[in-house]
């Protein structure tokens, strides 16, 4: 596919760029006003504390594939929030089969995203980042896209707090209402790792298996700093851009409209999919935000160079 290889000749340059520039931000995420819309307020004050430990698990969700995992973040959301009585979900992320990063636990304006205090480790979620991967991983592994999207996540964040990527601290085992000594606890754990034996399967055990790749993964992207990567696959669905002059954009149905905005947040784009779109005439060689919308949602965004 020469568009596809034009397109990944893109990201590379970029990936060089932002390596040249030193530039390393957090991946865009999907806010929780969008995903939330229509359910109820969480309730309850937030605490911010900086993190020590990202810890990763999985949904228990069928391994479904879906265009739009919305409804699932929504279930869990309802599930934290009704059922188990908590003030919010549990998690700061939750990521998706098609590799797209939700924000978890609302902050309220009071920390971070990454460092708000969760409800996602038995009971002993100080100092902890949570990271839900969509499905159920005891016999399967998350689709190469959502280990993407983690790999950025994390290398994103273990960079910004100087996290060791294979170093342990000590942390509280739960549940246990004993003041027992803080254990050794990988940085990047599992949700298994921070409770006592038998407690949980979360992250689920194939997926807990590959914890030492993941580590590596991790530490490659951080080197490479932040950048959101689109799966090759996604690219030739997407059909966005070739070199300059006009392109017939042929978008999967759930997307419909296409914005460009330039780093200043100026509006350069603008136009629904399915329509010829040009990139003549757009600022060469500039570092662009590109945002996919289905309805009113924000469905995917990631940058590249206008080439
Ligand atoms: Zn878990």
């Amino acid at each position: 596919m020469k568009r596809q290889s034009i397109f990944i000749g893109i990201l590379v340059a970029l990936a060089h760029y932002l390596e040249a520039q030193g530039v390393c931000e957090e991946p865009s995420s999907i806010a929780q006003a969008i995903w939330r819309e229509g359910l109820q307020t969480p309730i309850g004050n937030r605490l911010g504390l900086p993190t020590t430990h990202v810890v990763i698990h999985h949904s228990n969700d069928p391994n479904l594939v879906l265009d739009d995992y919305t409804p699932l973040v929504r279930n869990i959301y309802v599930y934290h929030t009704q059922n188990n009585g908590w003030d919010d979900i549990g998690y700061n992320y939750l990521i998706d089969p098609n590799g797209l990063i939700y924000k978890g636990r609302d902050p309220q304006g009071n920390a971070s995203q990454d460092e708000v205090e969760g409800a996602h480790m038995c009971n002993k979620n100080e100092n902890t980042m949570g990271v839900c991967m969509i499905g159920t991983f005891i016999n399967v592994l998350p689709t190469r896209a959502a280990l993407k999207a983690l790999y950025t996540l994390v290398g994103w964040k273990i960079r910004k707090d100087d996290i060791s990527v294979l170093g342990n601290t000590p942390h509280a085992i739960g549940p246990t209402s004993a003041n027992l000594p803080p254990m050794p606890l990988a940085n990047i754990c599992g949700h298994k790792d921070g409770c006592q034996s038998g407690y949980t399967e979360c992250p689920g055990d194939l997926f807990h298996s590959t914890f030492d790749e993941l580590r590596d993964s991790v530490s490659l992207y951080s080197s490479k700093c932040g950048v959101s990567f689109v799966e090759t696959q996604e690219l030739d669905q997407f059909k966005l851009f070739s070199l300059g002059g006009q392109t017939q954009v042929i978008p999967p149905k759930t997307y419909h409209e296409i914005k460009i905005y330039n780093l200043r947040g100026q509006l350069l784009l603008n136009q629904n999919f399915g329509d010829e779109v040009s990139t003549q005439g757009l600022p060469s060689h500039e570092l662009l935000l590109v945002i996919l919308k289905g309805g009113d949602k924000e469905l995917f965004r990631f940058k590249f160079i206008n080439p």
